[in-house]
């Protein structure tokens, strides 16, 4: 198998291998429960919160353990806490994820208003409009992506914090493709909300991470036990748990530069090989593992079934909605039209890529 879809989830790091094969089977307990072991787990639990958040640079009492970041994210934009903040309008942009873009459709339809801040054609963010917006419509929610999904384009967050709090505003980061790719200082950042995944980086599906500046704020979106302080009930899922943490520990920022190096070497072979394809948001600040290539007349779709026979795993960013299969949006929101989306495919690579993944991907698509 060549799997290049890292965007989409990636496989376990060394230390959660390790965990899943020897430590797991005796973590089962309730790390709620009164007796030693209970009380372990929960020790356990905070050891890798402080671990956590040493490396993301913020204080325990800010991260909150949750399911993934659909559910962070959707905790910041629940009507609940909207309206315990005061918020009535959200100012976003149209190439968010959709676990953003599916609330802000329905908080649209349950009277918020929603804002998009324009972007150009290589998904850059116009930060002057994002003033702008933020200007007309004090004491509302920001909410963008850190990095984006599709295309690896990078927003710059920090500016986005410093623009939104000038004018009242909080702000949320969907930082989930930002983990392991960028370095960065939550306490720098300087954000209300980050939302986080475990899985994108190595770790267990079913864990995530909502960091709240000012916890005592947030409404819950489930009620429950007390765990969490009560932000996010429910009995821990302690494996998860901590295996975001040995999958933070396994972050290595050195090795990007190896990934940059195949990205570009691969995107250089590319065009040799035909020079009309494009890559997507190739003028703008990306990470080093994405890239989201433009294939002229050709079909993605295809082009994905085709590989996926051979044994080499990719994505279109495309979504499956009423049956029928929509070409990415985050494509369309860059003003490219559908036909264009229908042809673009997603290469997402990560530490266990090798040079000889891509030059067998580069072979596959030469005949395209
Ligand atoms: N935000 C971004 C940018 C993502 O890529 C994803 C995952 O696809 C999510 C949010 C949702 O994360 P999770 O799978 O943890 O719910």
């Amino acid at each position: 198998m060549i799997y290049l879809d890292y965007n989409a989830t990636a496989p376990y790091s060394d230390k959660v291998k390790d965990y899943i094969s020897n430590g797991m089977i005796n973590d089962w307990g309730n790390a709620s429960s009164e007796h030693d072991f209970g009380y372990n787990l929960s020790n356990r639990i905070k050891e890798d919160r402080k671990i956590i958040c040493d490396f993301l640079d913020c204080s325990t009492g800010k991260l909150f353990f949750t399911s993934g970041a659909t559910e962070s994210i959707n905790i910041v934009l629940s009507q609940a806490n909207l309206s315990s903040y005061g918020i009535k309008t959200i100012i976003s942009s149209k190439l968010e994820h959709h676990a953003t873009l599916e609330p802000l459709e329905f908080n649209e339809k349950n009277s918020f208003s929603i804002k998009y801040a324009e972007n150009n054609n290589q998904g850059s963010i116009d930060l002057n409009h994002l003033e702008n917006l933020c200007q007309e419509n004090p004491n509302s929610i920001v909410s963008l992506l850190y990095v984006n999904n599709e295309t690896g384009v990078i927003t710059d967050v920090v500016e986005v914090t410093k623009i939104a709090h000038r004018h009242n505003c909080l702000v949320h980061i969907d930082a989930v493709q930002a983990l392991g790719k960028c370095e960065f200082s939550l306490d720098d950042l300087d954000a209300d909300f980050v939302s986080f995944s475990g899985h994108k980086i190595g770790a267990m599906k079913g864990v995530g991470l909502l960091y709240i500046n000012e916890p005592k704020k947030i409404h819950p979106l489930i009620k429950g036990g007390g765990q969490e302080k009560k932000v996010r009930p429910g009995t821990y899922n302690f494996s998860s748990i901590h295996s975001l943490r040995l999958a933070i520990e396994d972050i290595n920022f050195s090795k990007n530069s190896n990934l940059l190096e195949m990205r570009d070497e691969f995107e250089k072979k590319l065009y040799q090989i035909n020079p009309e394809l494009k890559i997507n948001g190739s003028d703008a600040r990306r990470v080093a593992n994405t890239s989201n290539i433009y294939l002229a007349g050709v079909s993605s779709q295809e082009v994905l079934l085709n590989l996926s026979r051979e044994g080499i795993y990719t994505s279109t960013g495309s979504a499956c909605s009423s049956g029928s299969v929509e070409p990415s949006h985050v494509i369309q929101a860059m003003g490219y039209d559908k036909d264009y989306a229908r042809s673009c495919l997603r290469i997402s690579i990560g530490q266990s890529t090798q040079k000889e993944h891509l030059d067998s991907l580069l072979e596959k698509l030469k005949i395209y």
